[in-house]
């Protein structure tokens, strides 16, 4: 049977049986082929199982037909250790229930987030302990598979030591809950196999779940019993762990109470003994106290030296960082390039934990004077003074790998010789070989180690896209683990084996790699579960991921790239991802990406969008694929946020790589119909305010509005905005506006955005006020046509060009002039900024592109200047208390910053009390919200925010973006409004009855709106 065939015969079997979900088609096993490492596999299918049946199911079906299964958490694996050729269990997309907490611990489904976890134990005053960097977006699957540790292993150890028992599916299918278990057999009559070794091979599995335990703890038993000294002899002699199977904490577990630790060898094991569907783990109390400060040092020999003398205090926590490092981490933030000096040629961070405050500062204080003391070591100490300080320290530690993963160029540092642990004593020495090693090699590469317990991680420079380099980082990676051996020290210590070193562990542990194959035979003797990974590869099978073409084919239709870039920039974009993982955070500090929060499938990723797109460039995917509905449907899981873009380590323009995916799609199918009528929704408005009393009717009307949503695809459960039918053009004209300004000074051109103009009059208005009254001069260009968003985010490349093209003209002949160009819509802003380039090239683009920000931005910077009239009245009476207002940051406004510039302007109104929502997207993304297809979708997205609204005291919200303005006023009798509108009416500028309240601005006309 060909591959194809037992495709069909996957999907034929098992569609029927599995309750989760069976995937077959190349699209979605194009984003299973990868995970963070530089290896590339694809799989046979995909199964994403809802039940620990479905595992069953799912891994007795492969086993009957000699199918590898490999089973994936988040794939954020830096060896590759969830990638193989067979059926692809992916346990992170359903299994992510915590099922059970008690006193100290936690029973949970292996799907889990680390960070959730970590925040759900938080609540009982407990943590896990085991800290990756990466925790907001690894599983506890995947950190049982790897064995993961973190930057505080010296306190807490590895996910080894967490793990107390076990809900596995076994090689044959069959479902058992592991628990140490004694072996049945005297250990000193051990088995030996005729051929291969220690241990019977194929003892027939017992069908009673207590007899199969039984049965595997004597099976390792054997192993661990004939091999002892063997495994004496391996054993690191640090605490420190080593890629594959942990047979000396086996062993010492057997002699202490004579039982095999059958969960804890699940770790490290890297699914090739069980897949593990639920986990009871044990917890620790959350530190009390902690005391945290950096070193800085002149090189990194003195560094590693004040490592070995910190040693004796037990620090919680040492993470060392070259120079190179550093100097990322001086780039990247203010911050950092405040805290470091240049001269620093290493660091060392540095962790004490203590029942209190002061005691944790007694234990650092002991530390400083070590390293600052008559034979100083260090030159100078940052320490952390509250949390906020101490988390920002962390942050170096914590973004250190995404920081390295997210260098670009082709020439980077590249995560394939890494993760070696030496003996702590032989560190120094280690490093002095090592920068040998490389140099021999004509290699650079960065360091960051966790110091005091040997573990290091070397990145060298390389470009790992030509056959020459990838020869070279092989030979540097046998060099390296050369070193490594006989330094006593082991690979694969943190981040486990994968695809790319187990091949180097067979070749420089021969030994041990004998070992693990015998413990191997005892739980999966065919080789079904992931197979090649931990035992079982040669040399030759580093599975390289294959080059990027500039585009997928010369015939292919149609040929990419459809925006302005050349086809070596775009592959250079789409190969920028490195597959990290970091846009599936969960993490409440980042707001990226909203799409896959609300429905957490590798798919709905942003890495996917990248990951589709390789596959085509590379032509793994037969180019026809952009034609298809499904690379549509993966497409249109992106509703153009741009939150990846600004907070993914790497930068990757996602954004622009779904524009071509959807422009792709539509050159060879066209838009459907409601897309089209969707995505002209500017034209739609200027139909409806031409008709303002019979259109509000119509969408005021139930039945009316049935027959919009059969039409335009309009969910008729969304609220809409009331059509003024005022022309706000006439009232430019006649106020003079639309004329270039004759005043002297600083002067901006309003570019209106669809909502403005035929919705929402009084916030031109307002704008117009605000900035007169600060004496700009404002010019609202007629020429000026809307700024093409939504054509853009449905794929309609051509129709938003023709747009692009008239407002660039009109753009650059007033920036020729002088002016800004402001608007009040933030996504005009990320259009013009953003798309225009990718739309169009002009000569004049730069000039416009650097010319264009959002009104709060532009008058936080007359603010910052000195400039902006700071004449406000408060908004509340003198008896009045301060009106509670929620402001929500649109995600197109805060895109490189942490911060929307009109909080901090709505900040200096008197007689408002602000709540930063801080809530996440609000879901609307424009007119994705409004489609019928997407209105539940969006409402689950912006859930956040509108409870938010909803909650006591809030008074009304705020908001620059009019799509987050509609989602914010659906679902409560709230209204929302544009900050410009409150600046005006704190300036006196906007006429209305009654007190100083709010009163007259929310209840006006425009602000109203009305639903079905
Ligand atoms: C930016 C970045 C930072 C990182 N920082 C750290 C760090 O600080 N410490 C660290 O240890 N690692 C780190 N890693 C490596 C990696 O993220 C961890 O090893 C992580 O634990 C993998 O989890 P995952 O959910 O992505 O698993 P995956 O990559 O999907 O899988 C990892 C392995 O576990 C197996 N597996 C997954 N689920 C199961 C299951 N249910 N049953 C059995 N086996 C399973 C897989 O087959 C695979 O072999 C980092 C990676 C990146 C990209
Ligand atoms: S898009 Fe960015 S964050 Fe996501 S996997 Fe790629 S590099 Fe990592
Ligand atoms: S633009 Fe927004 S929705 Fe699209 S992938 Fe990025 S974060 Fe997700």
């Amino acid at each position: 049977m060909d591959r194809e065939q037992l495709r069909s015969r996957i999907e034929e079997d098992l569609s029927g049986v599995v309750a989760g979900e069976v995937l077959c088609d190349a699209e979605s096993r194009s984003l299973y082929a990868t995970d963070a490492s530089l290896c590339e596999v694809w799989p046979l299918a995909v199964v994403r199982p809802r039940t620990n049946e479905d595992v069953a199911a799912t891994v007795a079906w492969a086993a009957k037909r000699q199918i590898p299964v490999h089973p994936r958490g988040a794939g954020s694996s830096l060896a590759g250790g969830s990638l193989g050729p067979g059926v692809v269990i992916d346990c992170g997309r359903f299994f992510r229930r915590i099922l059970q907490t008690s006193g100290d611990g936690v029973r949970v489904q292996t799907g889990v987030i680390a960070a959730q976890l970590e925040e759900h134990l938080a609540r009982g005053s407990r943590s896990l302990g085991v800290d990756p960097s990466n925790s907001c977006v690894t599983t506890i699957g995947g950190m049982i598979g790897k064995n993961s540790s973190g930057s505080r292993f010296p306190k807490h150890g590895a996910m080894s030591g967490r793990i107390e028992s076990a809900r596995v599916v076994l090689a044959d299918g069959a479902i058992v809950d592991l628990v140490p278990t004694a072996p049945a057999l005297p250990r000193q009559h051990a088995l030996r196999d005729a051929d291969d070794g220690p241990l019977a091979s194929a003892i027939t599995p017992a069908t009673n779940g207590a007899e199969r335990l039984v049965q595997l703890a004597s099976g390792v038993a054997n192993v661990l019993a004939v091999s002892r000294e063997l495994i004496v002899a391996s054993q690191p002699t640090t605490r420190a762990t080593h890629g594959g199977y942990q047979l000396h904490d086996l062993l010492r577990v057997l002699d202490r109470d004579g039982l095999v630790d059958l969960p804890r060898l699940l770790c490290g094991a890297e699914g090739t003994l069980g897949i593990v569907t639920e986990a009871t783990l044990r917890t620790v109390p959350a530190e009390a106290a902690t005391a945290v400060g950096l070193f800085l040092f002149d090189s990194l020999d003195r560094a590693a030296e004040a490592a070995i003398r910190l040693r004796p205090l037990s620090p919680d926590a040492c993470d060392l960082f070259d120079k190179r490092h550093l100097t990322l981490a001086r780039s990247a933030k203010p911050a950092f390039d405040q805290l470091i000096p240049p001269i620093a040629g290493a660091g060392l961070l540095v962790e004490f934990s203590a029942a209190d405050e002061q005691a944790a500062a007694a234990r650092f204080d002991e530390a400083a004077r070590r390293l600052q003391g008559p034979r100083a070591l260090c030159i100078d100490v940052r320490r952390a003074e509250g949390a906020a300080e101490k988390a920002a320290l962390w942050e170096l530690s914590r973004s250190v790998v995404a920081t390295l993963h997210g260098v670009r160029g082709t020439v980077r540092p590249v995560p394939f010789v890494e993760d070696v642990v030496v003996p702590p004593e032989a560190f120094p020495e280690f490093l002095r070989r090592l920068q040998d090693v490389l140099k021999q090699c004509d290699v650079t590469a960065m360091l960051f180690a966790h110091a005091t317990h040997g573990q290091l991680h070397i990145r060298p420079y390389a470009d790992p896209r030509d056959p020459a380099e990838r020869l070279r980082l092989e030979r540097l990676a046998d060099a390296i683990y050369e070193e490594a051996a006989a330094a006593g020290g082991t690979i694969g210590g943190e981040q486990g084996l994968g695809l790319s070193r187990t091949p180097f562990f067979a070749a420089h542990f021969p030994e041990l790699a004998g070992l693990f194959a015998a413990v191997k035979r005892v739980f999966d003797p065919e080789g079904v579960l992931n197979p090649g990974v931990v035992t079982g590869a040669s040399p030759a099978q580093v599975a390289w991921r294959p080059p990027l073409a500039a585009q997928p084919s010369a015939t292919s239709p149609p040929p990419l790239p459809v925006l302005t870039w050349t086809a070596e920039q775009f592959a250079d974009e789409v190969d920028a991802c490195n597959g990290c993982g970091t846009c599936r955070t969960q993490s409440p500090g980042s707001r990226m990406c909203p799409m896959y929060r609300e429905n957490p499938a590798e798919e709905t990723s942003p890495r996917a969008k990248a990951n589709l797109m390789a596959s085509l460039l590379s032509a793994r995917l037969d180019p026809a694929a952009l034609g298809r509905d499904a690379v549509r449907a993966i497409a249109d899981t992106c509703f153009n946020c741009h939150q990846c873009r600004a907070d993914c380590s790497a930068g990757v323009d996602i954004p622009a790589i779904v524009t071509e995916l959807k422009a792709a799609h539509v050159n060879i199918n066209s838009l459907d119909l409601h897309s089209w009528l969707l995505s002209r929704v500017d034209s739609l408005s200027g139909l409806g305010g031409a008709v303002a009393p019979l259109a509000n009717r119509a969408i005021a009307n139930p039945q009316s509005r049935w027959l919009i949503e059969k039409v335009l695809g309009v969910a008729r459960g969304r609220k809409l905005p009331r059509f003024t039918g005022q022309q706000v053009m006439r009232w430019a004209a006649r106020r003079g506006l639309t004329r270039p300004s004759r005043r002297s000074g600083p002067r901006v051109l309003y570019f209106l955005d669809t909502f403005a103009r035929r919705h929402d009059p009084l916030l031109v208005k307002a704008l117009v006020a605000v900035l007169e009254h600060n004496g700009i001069g404002v010019f609202i260009d007629p020429r000026q046509v809307s700024a093409g968003m939504p054509l853009v985010a449905a794929g309609d490349v051509a129709g938003a060009r023709r747009l692009a093209s008239t407002n660039l003209r009109v753009l650059a002949e007033a920036v020729r002039l002088g002016y800004r160009i402001i608007c009040t819509e933030p996504s005009a802003v990320t259009c013009i900024v953003h798309d225009y380039p990718l739309l169009l090239e002009d000569d004049e683009m730069d000039r416009v592109v650097a010319a264009t920000s959002d009104a709060a931005t532009f008058l936080w910077d007359l603010h910052r200047e000195g400039r902006l009239s700071l004449d406000f009245q408060p908004l509340s009476g003198p008896s009045q208390p301060a009106t509670r207002i929620l402001y929500h940051a649109p995600c197109h406004a805060r895109i490189g910053r942490d911060k929307s510039p009109a909080e901090h302007l709505l900040r200096l109104v008197p007689g408002l009390s602000l709540d930063s929502a801080d809530r996440g997207c609000s879901g609307m993304a424009g007119t994705f919200g409004l489609s019928r297809h997407n209105y539940r979708t969006s409402l689950r997205v912006g859930l956040g925010l509108v409870s938010a609204m909803r909650g006591g005291g809030i008074e009304a919200g705020a908001t620059e973006c009019s799509g987050c303005r509609i989602q914010m006023e659906q679902g409560t009798s709230k209204p929302t409004v544009h900050p410009v509108k409150l600046l005006a009416k704190s300036y006196g500028l906007l006429a209305g009855p009654g007190p100083d309240r709010l009163d007259s601005l929310l209840t006006g006309r425009s602000g109203l709106l009305t639903t079905s």
